[in-house]
């Protein structure tokens, strides 16, 4: 971690990049829930193909559950999240199902330089 004005700096470039990927799609409101979540987000594990992240339910977000997970694979470069209640394996990444659960990881990731 850095402190002070370089981290501040850091989390509003992270943040820029993380607007612009979600530009058109997304909202005020879902980048200021992802931002909220920033601070549960915890990487469980990670392999050569997939990582694997949790992030807590917050119910005054209107999540129902404790936790969820949230899974990346390398591979197809597609995320997919607990919280969707249907996955359908082989249909491709639709930005704008995203949920904030999974936006909250890739800004984590933006502001960490992981992945
Ligand atoms: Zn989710």
């Amino acid at each position: 971690m850095v402190a002070g004005r370089a981290h501040d700096e850091m989390f509003s470039r992270a943040l820029a990049t993380f607007r612009s990927m979600f530009e058109g799609e997304k909202g005020q409101a879902w980048i200021k829930r992802c931002v909220r979540r920033l601070s549960s987000v915890r990487r469980l594990s990670v392999s050569p193909i997939m990582e694997f992240w949790v992030v807590k339910g917050d119910p005054s977000l209107g999540d129902r559950r404790r936790t969820y997970i949230v899974t990346y694979d390398k591979k197809r470069r597609t995320y997919t999240c607990s919280c969707y209640e249907v996955i359908r394996k082989y249909s491709s990444w639709r930005r704008r199902r995203t949920c904030t659960h999974v936006g909250a990881v890739i800004l984590y990731k933006l502001i960490n330089r992981e992945g």
